[in-house]
């Protein structure tokens, strides 16, 4: 497939509102791709380069890319960030600047059409470039792409190199499609994309050997999806003096732990790989077990006996240079609670009641204490002994329930005192004022509606700590897309958790949504831009609190 039809097929579904048009439209692609554009097709339709499962990325900042994009067009970066500003979509500005590029200078488009095989190819090189020539090397290939591309390819290009494609194309929508295209079970697709992580092979497997995609098993050093909680309470888990396990939540940082007699290696949630981060931690687990095993828990920071604010932890994971330095500093413990392989045998399908027999012979220490309980005294004596020994609250799990990758269903419950949080994701900020002017001083805070686009829904400036401020500013300084005035606007992936006191209806954001008294709690990189909260989520809350407070507040003008 040339790219440009890829781009073509992205325009046509990026005008689509409707969830069966757009699966119908995908559908009737999928079976024409040959072996090696059909994975690729399906993960870049959904913005995604990598498979899932993949800790590789592209590692291109928007400043590299117009950089090489005004190098092919002749011109300067401002020229790009200056359409950046007045279409504020860097696939439609680099788009106009090509199209205006293009009929002042004939030959910028000399060289053969791009497929999407070519690509891929080239993406893959880029995210192999390492050393001290990598950003060179990297702008180079972002030259060879665009002097190739017409300026559709460069909207998408763009697009998909920055990490923002939100065309709409959401997991579920891809899953359907390729059930459609290949007549399989959306039940059978579902399940194949939860143990393999990567939908660009499961569609392979559709097309190639449909038998195959019951087969499929979790494997070693391809890590999953971890299962997520939802919020709940003692009382609804025993209702029926149903028994329920019971641990305490620890407030660290998530970890699939994988290991062979030769390799270990220790992912995050979003599945990044953080071994060189944590080398105690891989070493306590390693000294507990052994044979072949994949180990899902919490690593938590301890002092004195008591647990550190889970910051600790997630300092000790973004520091790049001098780990061994502060091995020692602060103790990192990993907290195992669940196994999803064993020697060659996947454990995912078995009740946790099981898997927790099987976790108890596998590893001889670090893990988390469990019990199980029908007994809502019982239960709430271990809330309490939970948040006294300084832990977040307790995890509830049905003792049947197998281990789902992915889901947040009603398997697991989070019992935690109650604090209104959620997670948005920065698209800009100002300048700050006086002592901060150095800084970035205020951000914009976005969520995501269905269609993957982010609103604006809230400004925050509250709870950020001076020590924060300089890493918030060494964290944003790369994401300038443009300025205007005290105004920036930054490149998205970087998430905010955020607390408040209220939503409100607001006109003064697209969301048509406000937070009052919005404070800073943390930054999210343990998250990926599609968990930030959605729209109709905040619309969810907000008439919950309505109906909490008898009645629905009426639109007030955000402060
Ligand atoms: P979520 O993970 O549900 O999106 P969140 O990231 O804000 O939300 P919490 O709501 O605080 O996290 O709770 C879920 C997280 O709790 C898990 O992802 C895991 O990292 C952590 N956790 C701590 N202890 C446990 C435990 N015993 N079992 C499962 N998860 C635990």
């Amino acid at each position: 497939m040339l790219f440009s039809e890829f781009a073509l097929w992205c325009e046509r579904i990026e005008q689509l509102s409707g969830r069966l048009e757009m699966i119908d439209l995908i559908a009737g692609v999928l079976p024409d791709l040959d072996e090696e554009d059909l994975p690729i097709f399906v993960r870049f339709i959904r913005g995604l380069i990598f498979p899932d499962w993949s800790p590789t990325n592209l590692g291109i900042g928007p400043n590299l890319l117009y950089d090489a994009v005004a190098y092919v067009g002749g011109k300067k970066r401002s020229d790009i960030v200056m359409l950046v500003n007045k279409t504020g979509d860097a696939g439609k500005a680099v788009e106009l600047f090509l199209l205006r590029e293009k009929t002042q200078q004939a030959r910028l488009f000399p060289g053969e059409e791009l497929t999407l095989a070519e690509v891929y190819v080239t993406f893959e090189r880029m995210a192999d470039t390492g050393g001290a020539k990598s950003q060179r090397e990297k702008q180079r290939n972002i030259q060879l792409l665009f002097s190739n591309a017409s300026p559709l390819d460069g909207r998408y290009l763009t697009r998909l190199m920055l990490e923002e494609l939100r065309i709409g194309v959401g997991e579920g929508n891809v899953r359907d499609a390729i059930a459609r295209a290949f007549g399989v079970n959306p039940p059978l697709v579902d399940r194949a994309h939860q143990v393999i992580n990567d939908l660009g092979e499961v569609a392979r497997l559709a097309k190639s050997d449909p038998g195959a995609l019951e087969k499929v098993n979790i494997e070693l050093f391809r890590p999953v999806k971890v299962m997520l909680a939802q919020a709940g309470t003692i009382q609804d888990m025993i209702t029926g003096s149903r028994e329920v396990a019971a641990e305490f939540k620890y407030d660290g940082s998530r970890f699939q732990f994988h290991r062979s007699d030769d390799r270990t290696i220790i992912y995050s949630r979003r599945l990044e790989d953080l071994t060189d981060a944590l080398p105690d931690v891989a070493e306590k687990l390693n000294a507990v077990c052994s044979g072949d095993l994949i180990l899902d828990g919490e690593v938590i920071a301890i002092k004195d006996g008591r647990p550190m604010p889970f910051q600790t932890v997630l300092r000790r994971i973004r520091r790049k240079h001098d780990v061994a330095g502060h091995v020692g500093e602060i103790e990192m413990i990993p907290l195992v609670f669940d196994i999803l392989y064993k020697d060659g045998r996947s454990l995912i399908d078995l009740p946790l009641t099981e898997r927790r027999l099987i976790l108890e012979e596998s590893v001889t220490g670090s893990v988390a204490p469990q019990i199980r309980s029908s007994d809502e005294e019982e239960l709430l004596a271990f809330y309490h002994a939970a948040l006294d020994e300084g832990h977040e609250g307790i995890m509830l799990k049905v003792p049947a329930s197998p281990y789902i990758p992915g889901n947040r269903g009603k398997h697991w419950i989070k019992c935690k005192p109650e604090v209104e949080t959620m997670d948005l994701a920065v698209i800009g900020g100002e300048w700050g004022e006086g002592r901060r002017a150095r800084h970035f001083g205020s951000f914009l805070l976005a969520c995501r509606d269905d269609q993957d686009h982010l609103l604006p829904v809230s400004r925050v400036a509250t709870g950020i700590n001076d020590e924060t401020l300089g890493i918030l500013y060494d964290l944003f300084k790369d994401r300038v897309i443009s300025e205007s005035g005290k105004e920036v606007t930054f490149e998205p992936g970087i998430i905010f958790e955020i607390g408040y006191s209220e939503i409100q209806k607001s006109p003064n954001y697209a969301s048509g949504y406000a937070l009052r008294f919005p404070r800073f709690v943390r930054i999210r990189d343990d998250k990926r831009m599609d968990e930030i909260e959605s729209l109709s989520s905040i619309i969810g809350r907000y008439r919950l609190a309505g109906e909490r407070n008898g009645d629905q507040s009426p639109p007030r003008k955000n402060t």
